[in-house]
């Protein structure tokens, strides 16, 4: 496929329908999976992944905003979808129409949803979020928001069908933190139930919930980052069979000699320390390759490593290939996955540039052509341009 493409994303659906398999078995039976696929699927492609998800187990979808649930609904995906963060009013309308389910985090929002649901005969469903800890969006958990659930619960055209909580260190070898969220979050609808109001699906775990905390699976669990084969954290690694789905390809585009002192990219910054071949990829930072890595990062070349040259520019980036015997204009070139023995990881790649594998994987631009493989042969290709 390199032949092809100047570079391109493959997300291998048998490895989605693997970590599926593998969260299934760790998740409590009674409780749902949701997939998250906001930011197009971490980055992998939230419609054709979707497909995929919701024909091996997912049972429903968590996206952060309304266009990406309209953009699921648009392609003919039923589940339930759930939009885990703010829409605005101008948006509330089509929210409503294409029955996705809206998270309630203040009264103006329930009251916005009920007036526009009961304008056009329609039903807003609702989950209600709860800050226990992350300090983000969410009611508090106390006497004024009880109050403020009930007022919501009286509202008309309104269905709460769901309360949740967010956990914010859930990754951690600690389990302090998380376990005061859950007793926030268990007291809390215990006094809403108390009072009367029964909310019958409730959620806090995302992955790291999931993995660590099987006594907060409830109703549902909000799987993102596990689905697409990564750990949420190095204290989480390997604590199931997890397997990356995605990788990068690209190919050389140009070879060439240089002698030893000849600077390399932008700025002079690396200069060949003896008479080197450096090889030209077309890849860059406008791919969301990150530019952090110059003069840092690797890519594999016939099974071996080739660390990055001086700066990566915009759409190219070099590459020393002087150690790898045989290489060739138009060889296969992997930025993240495996090849022959040798594998570089979105890990690998985050911890280089400060950051988490999430950042790396949301970040691959629209530029790069998602293909979808099974068994190794494409089964399906997106190109956003
Ligand atoms: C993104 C997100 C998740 C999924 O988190 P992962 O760590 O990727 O599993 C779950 N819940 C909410 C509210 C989110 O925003």
């Amino acid at each position: 496929m390199e032949k092809y493409y100047r570079v391109y994303a493959q997300v291998d659906m048998d490895s989605i329908v693997h970590n599926l398999k593998e969260i299934n078995k760790i998740k409590d039976s009674k409780s749902e999976l949701m997939a998250i696929i906001k930011a197009d699927g971490y980055g992998h492609g939230a419609i054709p992944v979707s497909k995929v998800l919701l024909n091996n187990g997912a049972d429903r979808l968590g996206v952060a905003l309304a266009e990406e649930g309209i953009a699921l609904r648009k392609n003919n995906i039923k589940a339930p979808i759930l939009i885990l963060g703010f829409t605005p009013e101008n948006q509330i309308l089509e929210l409503l129409k294409y029955d996705l389910t809206q998270t309630v985090f203040k009264i103006e929002m329930a009251e916005m949803l009920s007036k526009m649901a009961k304008r056009h005969s329609l039903t807003a469903k609702i989950h209600i979020k709860v800050d226990t800890g992350m300090g983000r969006i969410g009611f508090e958990p106390d006497d004024e928001s009880i109050k403020a659930i009930k007022h919501i619960k009286s509202l008309p055209n309104l269905e709460i069908e769901g309360i949740f909580t967010h956990f914010s260190r859930a990754d951690e070898i600690d389990p302090q933190y998380t376990d005061q969220q859950i007793y926030q979050f268990e007291n809390f609808i215990n006094t809403l139930e108390d009072d009367g109001i029964k909310i019958p699906i409730k959620h806090a775990s995302n992955s790291a919930g999931l993995l660590k905390f099987k006594n907060a699976h409830y109703e549902l669990t909000r799987v993102g980052i596990a689905v697409y084969g990564l750990y949420p954290s190095k204290d989480l690694n390997n604590t199931i069979h997890l397997k990356p789905s995605l990788s990068l390809k690209s190919h050389i585009i140009f070879l060439k000699k240089v002698k030893g002192g000849t600077p390399i990219s932008y700025g002079g910054t690396y200069i060949a320390s003896q008479d080197s071949v450096i090889a030209t990829i077309p890849v860059g930072y406008g791919d969301g390759y990150p530019r952090a890595l110059s003069s840092k990062g690797r890519v594999l070349i016939n099974g071996e490593h080739a660390p990055i040259v001086g700066r990566i520019c915009m759409d190219q980036l070099m590459v020393d290939v002087t150690h790898i015997k045989g290489v060739q204009d138009g060889d296969e070139v992997v930025l993240i996955g495996t090849q022959k023995n040798a594998q570089i990881t979105v890990d690998e790649i985050a911890h280089l540039t400060d950051t988490i594998n999430y950042e790396i994987l949301c970040g691959l631009g629209k530029r790069i052509p998602r293909v979808y493989t099974s068994k190794n042969h494409m089964i399906q290709s997106v190109d956003y341009f």
